[in-house]
């Protein structure tokens, strides 16, 4: 940052990366703002638990100062995996297993896990006031000055002189950089979201055991997710068409549609799935899986 200290930084995107590297960016002394896109804090549920690694995101934390604050919101046992087959047959389970040094800070094994909610606080709370601005979804920017002019859906304009891309998978950014493309994996996924699943799906909530559920069969995979909040996030993953989301004619608001949908698809499973579709907040919320090539730079 050596002589750009005067220097106006745009983040676009306040998910963990943006927000992190503008923490980062404010304890080294730069002028950040983060233009984010949901309309505030509150308006979207976020999914369920990161797990940090030593070499990346608890090194940035520790970089922010804010590991401390984190350590109270990590969730031990949330990285425990139970797999079993669409018939909810266990094939194993990490919590028979001896945990021994993995659970230590400084191991390389260690991967504790937090929620992106409690997170996502950590690091708004890290920053100046009014460093994100809500309600700003990039559309397109111009070169001005020595920087560039960005212009937001909402009508607003605003000139930085240094832009950083932070808005995820589908940036709007990234093609100001380069070519490169997301492709679509030939997966597509639908998520659910479970209010306090002790008592709403008992049965999935006692295999959970606060942790993570993987069911695999037909080339078709069931992820459940626990929460700190009781909650529960989980997601049904299948080979589909790219345009499935749009062409399938399902209303993602009415559960019993979607129910139907999924005892049609994921045909041969078990009806022990069935409790979190009927327990399910609605919206469900449909989503094809892009990837990144592996040999980009
Ligand atoms: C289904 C699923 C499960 C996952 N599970 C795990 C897991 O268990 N553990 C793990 O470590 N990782 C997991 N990941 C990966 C993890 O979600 C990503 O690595 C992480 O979210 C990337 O953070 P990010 O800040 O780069 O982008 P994002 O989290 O995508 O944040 C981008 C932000 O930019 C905003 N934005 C987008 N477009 C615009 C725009 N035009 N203008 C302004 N703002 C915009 C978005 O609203 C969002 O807040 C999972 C990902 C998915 C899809």
């Amino acid at each position: 940052m050596m002589g750009r200290q005067n220097n106006k930084i745009a983040i676009v995107g306040g998910g963990p990366g943006g927000l992190t590297l503008a923490r980062l960016l404010q304890l080294a002394g730069a002028q950040v703002e983060v233009y984010e896109r949901d309309y505030n804090k509150d308006v979207r549920v976020q999914g369920a638990t990161l797990d940090l690694h030593e070499e990346s995101g608890l090194a940035a934390l520790r970089a922010g100062g804010l590991l401390e604050e984190s350590k109270r919101n990590f969730r031990p046992g949330a990285d425990k995996i139970v797999i079993v087959n669409g018939q909810a047959k266990i094939f194993y389970s990490e919590h028979e297993e001896a945990v021994g040094d993995k659970n230590d800070f400084g191991s390389p094994y260690f991967r504790p896990e937090i929620d992106r909610g409690p997170l996502r606080n950590i690091l708004l709370e890290s920053l100046q006031p009014d460093t994100v601005i809500w309600d700003s979804q990039f559309m397109s920017m111009e070169k001005q000055d020595n920087g560039w002019l960005l212009h937001f859906r909402n009508g607003r304009r605003v000139y930085a002189d240094l832009v950083i891309g932070a808005d995820g998978a589908n940036s709007k950014i990234r093609p100001y950089v380069t070519d490169i493309k997301p492709f679509y994996s030939g997966v597509t996924a639908l998520e659910g979201n479970v209010y306090q699943s002790e008592r709403t799906t008992p049965v999935i909530h006692q295999l959970l055991r606060g942790g993570k559920i993987f069911a695999f069969g037909n080339a078709q995979v069931l992820i459940v997710s626990s929460k700190g909040s009781g909650d529960l996030t989980f997601y049904v993953s299948w080979m589909s068409d790219e345009k499935w989301m749009l062409n399938n004619g399902l209303d993602y608001g009415d559960k019993t549609q979607i129910l139907t949908w999924f005892q049609s698809e994921f045909r041969g499973w078990d009806n022990v799935w069935c409790e979190l579709f009927e327990q399910a907040e609605v919206p469900f919320i449909p989503r094809p899986v892009y990837c990144m090539p592996l040999d980009q730079t």
